[in-house]
Order: structure tokens, then C-alpha cells, then sequence
């Protein structure tokens, strides 16, 4: 028995709204999302069909999540570690450093954290450059 949910998306990097299921009873880890309907679709994403404008939002939204996360795992001395009030620690950027992004007109990512030295936005974008391909994330 499957125990399927609708979950309706709003992604923070673009106008978008959809909605995808879920199954509850399958562990996270092997848990799928599955295209339900788009019920609102963005400037940027309104000449794609429907199956791209789905993988269009999932994509730019994973990869800026992602650079987040390389630049917290690539660069200890931007970063700091909280210590909850149970107990977990979350490694995160040093307070006062800012993740500032935006998509250009092509899509691709434009990221900015605010402290990078020259020689750390290169290191940066030979991450991005061969994770996401080159150009789709240009460092600021
Ligand atoms: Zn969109």
C-alpha cells in the first residue's frame, strides 16, 4: 500500500508553482517526486513544456543549494559551527557572511559571498565548473 501525498512547491528561484507526490511509506532515501500538475508558471520557465519546466525549477533550485553547500564544505575559514540546543552541530557561513544569489537571462547561477578573496571565488568556480558544467555557476 502506497500512502501518497501532494505537496505544493514554491521554489525561492523562480515564480513557479507545482505540485508533486510523494510516497509517505517509502523511506526518504529512496523516496521519489513524482510531476502532479503546474499550477503557475514563472517568466523565465513559461516557453519550456511542462516535464522541462519541472526539471528547469528542480535544477536551479538543487544547484543553488548546492553551492552553498561546496562553499561550506570547500572553505572552513568562511564558516563557523553552531552548536544546537539539542546537541547537533550545523556547519554554516561565519555570521556576516552573505550568500547573494540570481539567475542571469541564460539561467545560469550568479553567486556572491561577500568576503571571498580572488584566489577562493576561483577554487570555487573549478568546483561548480565541473559539478554543474561549465558557465552555469559564474562566481561574482
Ligand atoms: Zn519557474
Amino acid at each position: 500500500m502506497a500512502n501518497i501525498k501532494v505537496t505544493t512547491w514554491r521554489p525561492d528561484t523562480c515564480d513557479c508553482e507545482i505540485e508533486y507526490e510523494w510516497d509517505a511509506d517509502l523511506d526518504g532515501s529512496v523516496r521519489t517526486h513524482v510531476l502532479k500538475q503546474i499550477n503557475k508558471v514563472c517568466e523565465a520557465h513559461k516557453t519550456l513544456s511542462i516535464g522541462e519546466q519541472w526539471n528547469a525549477a528542480m535544477d536551479e533550485n538543487t544547484r543553488k543549494n548546492k553551492v552553498l553547500g561546496r562553499v561550506i564544505e570547500n572553505f572552513p575559514e568562511l564558516t563557523e559551527t553552531e552548536i544546537k540546543e539539542d546537541g547537533s552541530e550545523i556547519k554554516q557561513l561565519k555570521r556576516g557572511t552573505q550568500y547573494n544569489w540570481s539567475f542571469d537571462k541564460d539561467r545560469n547561477l550568479e553567486v556572491e559571498i561577500t568576503g571571498m578573496t580572488p584566489t577562493q571565488k576561483v577554487a570555487l568556480k573549478t568546483v561548480t565548473d565541473s559539478e554543474f558544467g561549465v558557465g552555469k555557476v559564474k562566481i561574482k
